[in-house]
């Protein structure tokens, strides 16, 4: 049965929206329609960053302790409905039943208990001199979020956000919005005081441009493409709002001559195939030394054939579909492009996985002999395409780490940590795994170079959400 959601979350109570036009979502594993939601105007956006604006002073007036309680209360509720959670991620995203779970639910409910934690405990003034500092909230936050892991990627703003004291007009993807309906939900049950939180589905150049430019939004805080993210910041630029943007990569994984070559191949396919490749931090290109590249070949090929896709719900596999037939029809071309400028299929293809021709399943690709100066080494596939780039010298392996406008995340492979430590050091990206160091939630996330302005999770993504006051005494 198709949900229909026609609804926005505004000034603490569901409001009908004023146009019949909805969006569609379909389910990413048969291709037939999930669900749909309503498509806002700019008055209906208007009206929640009003009711976002009006509600600041009490709120950012709350003891963070009371703002922590809240943030608890959501965290709990989340947790209480993860099966449903997961299974509505599973349908809109594609990702597989038992990932989701963990990643999709488990991160966003992690990230609302960090915060209320961090809202408690949070030393919100020091002294300095004759100055004390005071931490205080931006003001009014537009979070615009994707729809790759959609829900963590809302947490990661609401839940730091109002840690802060800040209110929140959220706009979630329309391609896998359900999930945050059902956070609004979850927020409108714990009674966060009205306006705190408001909720508006929409087309991006719609409902997203409405909250960036209304006069009292204070910060953007966007998550998305390089192409989106760069439109939002020129507008947000007009009145000198604080933009922060999660955007895009084309992370490198360098394996050095003396690594654990089967362990760094074998994890690095996974870091490239997570979530059908949809993840903005996936290691898509490999640089390993042209003397090991058969020996390479043969254990990506081989690592590749356990990943045969099925369907997210009934299926084992660690690989479900991608999440529309937009983004399937991209990585397609993306593939046709890599064999028209001479990189060599060594598995995969074009042709879908078979038995899978509904839903929106690409065979897990790869491509080797890839240079450098390639359209597949160069853009954001979002698919699973990995690219393996031969080195000859560890110079020119950074060198082809480095040759990107994004430097989001990384890896290094060598045979000790402490060689791996150095040639990380040299990598331009705001994170880095060496020798397979394992996800940390409370690591800060961001890029350097077009992958973005500032960081999420943790300490560092709670204080992008704060401004410093210096008060002089004597
Ligand atoms: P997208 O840019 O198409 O959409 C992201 C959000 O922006 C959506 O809510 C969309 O409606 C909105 N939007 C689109 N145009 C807009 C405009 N003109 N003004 C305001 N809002 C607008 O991206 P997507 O396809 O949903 O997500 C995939 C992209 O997100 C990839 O490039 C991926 O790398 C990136 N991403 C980055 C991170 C990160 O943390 N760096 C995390 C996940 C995804």
């Amino acid at each position: 049965m198709t949900i229909v959601r026609d609804s926005f979350y505004i000034n603490g109570e569901w409001v009908k929206a004023s146009s019949p036009d909805t969006l569609e979502v379909t389910t990413s594993g048969t291709g037939e329609l999930y669900a749909t939601v309503p498509a806002g105007t700019v008055e209906e956006a208007n009206s929640a960053v009003e009711a976002a604006a009006g509600a600041f002073t009490a709120w950012s007036n709350t003891s963070p302790k009371e703002r922590g309680e809240f943030l608890m209360r959501i965290s709990e509720k989340l947790a209480e409905r993860d099966d449903e959670l997961a299974l509505i991620i599973a349908n809109e995203v594609g990702m597989p039943l038992m990932l989701s779970k963990g990643i999709q639910v488990g991160l966003p409910t992690m990230a609302f208990a960090e915060n209320a934690t961090r809202a408690a405990e949070y030393e919100w003034e020091e002294e300095s001199g004759n100055s004390t500092y005071v931490r205080e909230p931006v003001g009014v936050v537009a979070a615009i979020t994707p729809w790759n892991y959609p829900l963590y990627q809302v947490s990661l703003k609401v839940a730091a956000a109002l840690a802060a004291g800040c209110t929140v007009v959220l706009k979630p993807s329309e391609v896998a919005p359900i999930n945050a309906f059902i956070l609004a939900d979850i927020i409108d049950e714990v009674g966060l005081p009205k306006g705190v939180f408001n909720l508006v589905t929409g087309l991006g150049p719609v409902v997203g441009e409405a909250i960036v430019v209304h006069p009292k939004t204070d910060m953007v805080s966007f998550t998305g493409s390089t192409r989106a993210g760069k439109r939002v910041m020129q507008l947000a630029s007009e009145m000198v709002k604080r933009v922060s943007l999660e955007l895009g990569g084309k992370s490198a994984n360098v394996i050095l001559e003396d690594a654990d070559i089967s362990a760094a191949v074998a994890d690095g396919i996974f870091q490239c195939y997570l979530n059908s490749g949809q993840t903005c931090s996936a290691l898509t290109r490999m640089v390993v030394p042209r003397s090991k590249l058969a020996e390479v070949e043969d254990i990506a090929v081989a690592t590749s054939a356990g990943f045969a896709p099925s369907d997210p719900i009934t299926g084992s596999s660690l690989l479900g579909p991608l999440v529309s037939a937009v983004q399937q029809q991209r990585v397609r071309d993306y593939i046709n492009k890599g064999i028209d400028e001479g990189a060599r299929l060594i598995t995969g293809g074009t042709t879908p996985p078979e038995g899978l021709e509904k839903g929106y399943y690409v065979q897990p690709t790869i491509f080797s002999d890839v240079r450098t100066d390639m359209t597949i080494a160069q853009e954001e596939i979002f698919g699973p395409v990995l690219s393996i780039i031969p080195y000859d010298t560890e110079e020119e392996a950074i060198a082809i780490a480095n040759d990107s406008a994004y430097g989001l995340a990384g890896g290094v492979w060598a045979g000790t940590d402490e060689k791996a430590f150095e040639v990380a050091r040299k990598i331009r990206t705001g994170q880095l795994a060496i020798n397979g160091g394992a996800f940390n939630p409370l690591a800060p996330f961001g890029g350097y170079k077009q992958s973005g302005i500032g960081r999420e999770r943790g300490l560092f993504g709670f204080e992008e959400f704060l401004e410093v006051k210096a008060i002089q005494h004597n």
